[in-house]
């Protein structure tokens, strides 16, 4: 697709048509198994001030918590238990985890788990990554949130689009598989952005996309904006997935935060992962980037079984790897 056809699909193609013409190229190269990835959101500690973010660090309504490594890997142990054969551990971005620490959680879940794992924790220097590359970690989740610096300088204050593309290429130099991705929605971003957002993926590329709509939360200053439409989020997906063929893109939570059937409609438009949330219960309300989310109270076990009959109720079936990335591995 060039960019009028980006363009064009993005605002004013047929959305059935596009949705499946994505769900054709998602069969054709990532086949008809879903990822089902364990999310443990093990802390809300943050010290950045993003304004989209609930956990931002201006935000005084929420009640901080760091899960202990030992609870952390006890959590890891129970969804491996359950049957994940990958798992992402995503906190907020804090100073608090020693590297040390976690790369010693990391080696300890690999040698006695040993199941993927993904890890989503912000911004950390190049050793830090190589570090936790290095003690076993397969993959880094780390959105660029949007490709237009004006627009990221604005909503990510303490950081800037150089400083997050200096991270991703780190994290690929020191041998990650990288995920990155955006937020569709978000406000002061326009159509013609998210174009430059779907070039800039194929730049990078990725073996994962992670992507969702914008959610407005009332306790951050974009409490009046308007959440990000359905309908524009599954024709990026769409777009992704066409354009991007062989990667990894979740239908995301916060896709079936602004529709009940979001991620149903996400996994026949081009998504072939499910990241459910497996973080111990008591926590899960003050972990809250966006409002809503569902499955807050709902045990990880209910939510396995839960998304297996997700899974099988659109036609698909439930992957047995791990699903690493789909890309040829780089040559030594
Ligand atoms: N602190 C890490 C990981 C946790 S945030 C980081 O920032 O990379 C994970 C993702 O949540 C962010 O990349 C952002 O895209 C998404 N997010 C945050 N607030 C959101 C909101 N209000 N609506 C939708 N997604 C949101
Ligand atoms: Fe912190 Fe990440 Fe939220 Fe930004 S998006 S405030 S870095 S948790």
């Amino acid at each position: 697709m060039n960019r009028d056809d980006i363009l064009k699909s993005l605002m004013t193609a047929d959305l059935a048509a596009l949705c499946a013409e994505a769900d054709r190229v998602r069969r054709e190269h990532v086949g008809d198994a879903v990822h089902l990835r364990g999310l443990i959101e093990f802390s809300n500690a943050c010290g950045r001030d993003c304004l989209y973010c609930g956990l931002r660090r201006s935000n005084r309504e929420v009640v901080r918590y760091r899960m202990g490594t030992d609870e952390i890997f006890a959590s890891a142990a129970f969804a491996a238990g359950l049957g994940f054969k990958s798992l992402v551990l995503q906190s907020g971005e804090s100073a608090q985890y020693e590297t040390d620490a976690l790369c010693a959680l990391v080696r300890r879940i690999k040698a006695e788990l040993g199941v993927a794992i993904t890890l989503s924790i912000g911004e950390k220097t190049r050793e830090e990554y190589a570090a936790l590359k290095k003690a076993g970690a397969d993959r880094y989740l780390l959105r660029f949130e949007t490709s237009s610096d004006v627009l990221f300088r604005k909503l990510k204050p303490d950081s800037s689009q150089a400083e997050r593309m200096a991270c991703l290429h780190a994290l690929r130099e020191v041998g990650f598989q990288v995920g990155s991705g955006i937020m569709v929605g978000l406000p002061g971003q326009t159509v013609e952005m998210i174009a430059d957002d779907i070039f800039l993926m194929q730049e990078l590329d990725l073996d994962m996309i992670g992507f969702g709509p914008f959610i407005a939360n009332p306790e951050t200053p974009l409490k009046d904006q308007g959440n990000a439409s359905l309908d524009l989020t599954l024709r990026t997906l769409a777009v992704i997935r066409i354009v991007m063929k062989n990667v990894h893109i979740p239908a995301t939570t916060a896709m079936g935060t602004i529709d009940p059937e979001g991620r149903q409609k996400a996994l026949r438009a081009g998504a072939n992962v499910l990241m459910p949330n497996v973080t111990p219960t008591v926590y899960r309300e003050m972990y809250q980037l966006y409002p809503n989310k569902p499955g807050l109270k709902q045990a990880p076990s209910d939510t396995f079984e839960t998304l297996v009959k997700l899974v099988h109720s659109v036609g698909r079936t439930v992957a047995i790897d791990a699903g690493h990335s789909l890309k040829p591995a780089p040559s030594p």
